[in-house]
């Protein structure tokens, strides 16, 4: 084939896998666009994790891959210069403002790009297309839209842990009862309790020592980042992702379903895969990771609560919150129904919790995101978005704190997931409550409130928990938006026996942004 008439494709930096680039596509087109680290203050881990992974595909096929590297797309594309006689093709991309950049591309509205030039071609990286999910959200008339009863019908659509009748494996559609195991008492670590391999760890090479480097380089252009940037944790590559899935599968995968929800303060990895990464870079086809796990179930080496909790997060929730990004349309991202208004404090945007904050918990969470950029999905929930929805922080604002503080967070991930389920911004189309709790709910499900200067139990006072005192300062103050959520009633009710309830509102009210 001439070079006139190949067939090349431009890859964003989250469609990195094989399952992206169909066979006849001759060359593939990766662009570096340093316009994107100074619009925002990323974590330096995910500045690191996004350019390792580009150079690292460049680096694996250098004659098919082409890595540009310029101040934005449109230098990019201006410098690769599509023509209708050199057309570039480009896979739908993950946010609503890169849609609508390469429609303008499409259409010829680009600069030194001409219509016909770029054709767009459908999404991949998920499992259930968009027909699906329109038809499966109509057909519940745009409401109720539970994850519930999207996962079930993936699992039916894909034969996932189904009999031969194709009823459920085991009788359930659902094993939460069994996965939400509190850490085993008296250790500090899964491993000293629970037979578990440790975590697939990458091997740096060159081109992370030159990501290092050219991260410095931008910040003494003016890019600000925060958090550190220590050794690699996640897959970058292909060959790593596979590595790091078969780790998962062969050595932890049996005990993550029970401790799934467990936090342990010298544990934070636990028994969790660590594939968001290479997942939302799209090295790994959520497909093919779903069905390793459940041959490991299959096999009789995993149990099937377990491989149901990590299937349930996969092709359910992953493919639900993609979905929902979409279906609830690009306003979704200023839904306020509780009305929160607060700016994030200076301690929480820097992750800056060393100095300042006393309660363990969010310390010790704080302290890990800035040395990781990651904690798993209830340090998130319970832990930091808990915190935030307690005390009224801008939802907009946390949505994209945990976009860009988080190394596998992106704005359809982080989307739904904060402004639905974390702080309930959009009134209960996606969550039917408000995910808040207090203090006992962490002292159960960790070993953080042993070693705090505050005690879950004490709402009032020197010792009082900030979480436990919060959570009622929280329902005080969301009562009248939450009166006639059924599933928020019990706990409301509760608030007419505290005798105590204006005296919490004001020490809480006294606390305001200053750090716990
Ligand atoms: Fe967190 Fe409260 Fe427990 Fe301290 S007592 S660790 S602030 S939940």
């Amino acid at each position: 084939m001439s070079a006139a008439t190949e067939r090349t494709q431009w890859c964003f930096a989250d469609q990195l896998g094989p399952h992206f680039v169909d066979d006849d596509v001759e060359r593939v087109l990766l662009v570096e666009a340093t316009a994107n680290f100074r619009r925002r203050t990323y974590h330096r881990r995910k500045a690191h994790l996004i350019l390792s992974a580009l150079r690292h595909r460049a680096a694996a096929e250098p004659h098919r891959v082409r890595l540009v590297r310029a101040e934005s797309y449109s230098a990019a594309l201006t410098e690769f210069a599509p023509s209708p006689g050199r057309p570039l093709l480009v896979r739908d991309p993950t946010s609503f403002a890169a849609r609508r950049f390469v429609r303008r591309l499409a259409a010829g509205e680009v600069d030194g790009v001409p219509k016909g030039a770029v054709d767009v071609l459908p999404e991949r990286g998920f499992v259930a297309t968009p027909q699906e999910f329109a038809r499966w959200a109509d057909s519940r008339g745009g409401r109720r839209l539970l994850m519930e009863d999207f996962y079930r019908g993936q699992r039916r659509r894909h034969g996932l842990l189904l009999e031969p009748d194709g009823l459920p494996a085991g009788g359930s559609w659902n094993f939460d009862a069994d996965n939400r195991r509190p850490p085993p008492a008296g250790v500090t670590r899964l491993a000293d309790a629970e037979e578990l391999a440790e975590p697939w760890w990458p091997e740096e090479d060159e081109i992370d020592a030159e990501v290092r480097r050219d991260l410095e380089r931008l910040v003494t252009t003016g890019v600000r980042f925060v958090g550190e940037d220590g050794p690699r944790r996640f897959a970058v590559t292909r060959e790593e992702a596979v590595a790091a899935l078969d780790r998962f599968v062969t050595g932890r995968l049996a005990q993550f379903g029970p401790y799934e929800d467990a936090m342990l303060a010298e544990d934070r990895w636990l028994a969790h895969s660590l594939l968001s990464v290479p997942l939302n870079l799209g090295l790994l086809d959520p497909l093919e990771v779903v069905r390793e796990a459940e041959a490991a179930y299959r096999g009789g080496r995993a149990p099937l609560a377990s491989v149901e909790g990590f299937i349930r997060q996969v092709v359910g929730w992953r493919d639900y919150i993609w979905h929902m990004y979409w279906y609830a349309g690009e306003s979704y991202r200023d839904r306020n129904a509780l009305d929160m208004t607060q700016p994030l404090p200076a301690w929480f945007e820097e992750l800056d919790a060393g100095r300042e904050v006393q309660a363990r918990c969010l310390s010790d969470v704080l302290a890990g995101v800035r040395e990781e950029g990651w904690t798993h999905h209830i340090p998130r929930l319970m832990v930091l978005s808990n915190w935030a929805a307690q005390r009224g922080y801008d939802p907009a604002r946390v949505t994209d704190w945990f976009h860009t503080r988080f190394v596998d967070g992106y704005e359809w991930v982080m989307t739904a997931n904060v402004i639905g389920m974390a702080m309930h911004a959009d009134g209960g189309l996606l969550a039917t409550k408000p995910y808040v709790a207090g203090g006992a709910y962490i002292d159960r499900m960790s070993d953080y409130c042993g070693g705090c200067r505050y005690n879950p139990k004490v709402r009032l006072g020197e010792d009082a928990c900030p979480f436990t005192a919060g959570y009622w300062a929280y329902l005080a103050r969301n009562a009248p938006a939450l009166r006639d959520n059924p599933r928020m009633s019990r706990a409301l009710a509760g608030l007419g026996n505290r005798h105590d309830l204006d005296d919490v509102v004001s020490q809480e009210a006294a606390r305001g942004s200053l750090a716990p």
